[in-house]
């Protein structure tokens, strides 16, 4: 029998995953990607693999974002607009903003976060990835107490979920990141988490599924699905012409929802703006930092990648769109220096934004689309999308091909129908 042929439209870091454990499991795979790999959100983000971690879906997320909607400093920005789609979406997003919802969140989590870490280590290793790998974990720094209070509230959750994050004080993090000046207190140390460069993590993970036929292509735009008696049968493309194949993965990130759209599907997605700020290390320019962390009441990411520093965070909604708002860019190295003082004022090396595809409720969204028979989604990934990569891909292979996965089921899009 011959393999069966999968399409994956989407080369960011959740289509080249699905295409690379696709092909591993057998399949004959083609990605089609409408710029280049990496376009989307996935090139350009903060580099941390932090498994286990709940949704933003948090009690009162909604009503602080509300209320600090027109400030653009605001790490949470809501951009003043009529956006119908958008304030449905807000109003489903504060409904799943409850302490329950948390839990039900976390028992589906932290297990995939657990697999998908024991993932990127197997992978690192079996494809030999370049990508300054390090699974040495990250810390959460606060520099308030109710910023501190949060951070051990979060601490409190992981830990009860079989994680074993650390509390520390701020001797303790001066102590081991002598770069930190005398702001922050306090914060949690996570140890089963690691940081990688995600421009060099994705080409090196398309390399690889390359190497095992993966056929991926770029400027390959893709218009809609191809339906016939009930079965995928192909991909229209924007270039005229058919892909023909016998099942699709759909990983468009923040943009599935269009084709979604067209097999009678409405998914509740929506674009969640970041952006990052490159700082090399030297004289005037970033420290050489030690550990990464996050900055705990800006939702600031500082990543230490070889040569620079990553500034990045910040979560706007504003329409799928890559306009630059350049206060928010200021804004993460103003932040930043907050904590570390010797961050000097060279100028970025990269400044860059990406659209992270925002679920509703919190959780990825993986599993058949609709009753199309051969048609699969993996978006809605949020904050997490390269953390979860790795079971994305492994998950939604065993679906395509048939052997099943019973971690789809909390995460299929049928729970909104
Ligand atoms: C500032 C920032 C920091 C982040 N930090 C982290 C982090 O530290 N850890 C973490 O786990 N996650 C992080 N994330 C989230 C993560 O980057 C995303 O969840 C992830 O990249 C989503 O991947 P994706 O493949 O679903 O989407 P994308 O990367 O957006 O890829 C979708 C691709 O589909 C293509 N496409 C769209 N339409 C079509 C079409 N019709 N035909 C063909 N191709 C099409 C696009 O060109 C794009 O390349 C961060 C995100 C941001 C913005």
């Amino acid at each position: 029998m011959s393999a069966p042929k999968i399409v994956v439209v989407g080369g960011g870091v959740i289509g080249i995953s699905c295409a690379y454990y696709l092909a591993k499991d057998g399949a004959e795979v083609v990605v089609l990607e409408r710029e280049r790999v990496g376009a989307g959100a996935s090139e350009g983000n903060a580099g941390t693999v932090s498994p286990g971690h709940p949704p933003l879906n948090k009690p009162g997320r909604v009503a602080a974002a509300l209320r600090r909607m027109l400030d653009p400093t605001s790490p949470l920005y809501i951009h003043p607009s009529w956006n119908p789609g958008l304030w449905r979406w807000l109003m489903g997003f504060a409904r799943h903003c409850t302490l329950e919802h948390v839990e039900s969140c976390m028992r589906i989590m932290a297990p995939l976060g657990k697999d998908t870490f024991a993932l990127f280590d197997e992978l690192v290793r079996e494809e030999r990835i370049e990508c300054e790998y390090r699974a040495d974990g990250y810390y959460d720094v606060c520099a308030t107490t109710t910023g501190l209070e949060e951070s051990r509230q979060e601490a409190d959750i992981l830990t009860r979920h079989g994680y074993s994050p650390e509390l520390v004080d701020g001797d303790e993090l001066r102590r081991r990141e002598p770069a930190m000046g005398p702001g922050p207190i306090g914060g949690v140390y996570y140890p089963e988490a690691a940081t990688l460069d995600p421009g060099l993590f994705l080409t090196r993970l398309a390399r690889a599924a390359r190497r095992r036929g993966v056929d991926i292509r770029e400027r390959a735009g893709a218009r809609s699905v191809v339906v016939q008696g009930g079965r995928v049968t192909g991909v229209r493309l924007e270039a005229g012409g058919v892909e023909g194949c016998d099942a699709v993965v759909l990983a468009t990130g923040p943009y599935s929802l269009s084709m979604a759209r067209r097999v009678g599907v409405r998914l509740p997605v929506q674009a969640g703006k970041g952006y990052h700020r490159d700082i090399a290390i030297g004289p005037n320019g970033a420290p050489p930092l030690r550990i990464a962390c996050v900055l705990s009441e800006s939702a600031v990411f500082c990543t230490p990648l070889y040569t620079f520093v990553r500034f990045a965070g910040t979560m706007e909604f504003s329409g799928v769109n890559r306009v630059m708002r350049p206060p928010r860019l200021r804004q993460l190295t103003q932040a930043a220096r907050q904590t570390f003082p010797g961050l000097g004022s060279a100028r970025a090396s990269s400044e860059w934004c990406g659209l992270r595809p925002m679920s509703v409720d919190g959780l990825p969204i993986v599993g058949p689309l609709g009753d199309v028979g051969g048609l699969t989604v993996a978006t809605g990934h949020g904050m997490l999308g390269l953390t979860l990569a790795p079971v994305t891909g492994e998950m939604i292979a065993r679906h395509v091909l048939g052997s099943g996965d019973p971690r789809i089921g909390a995460l299929s899009p049928a729970r909104f129908t």
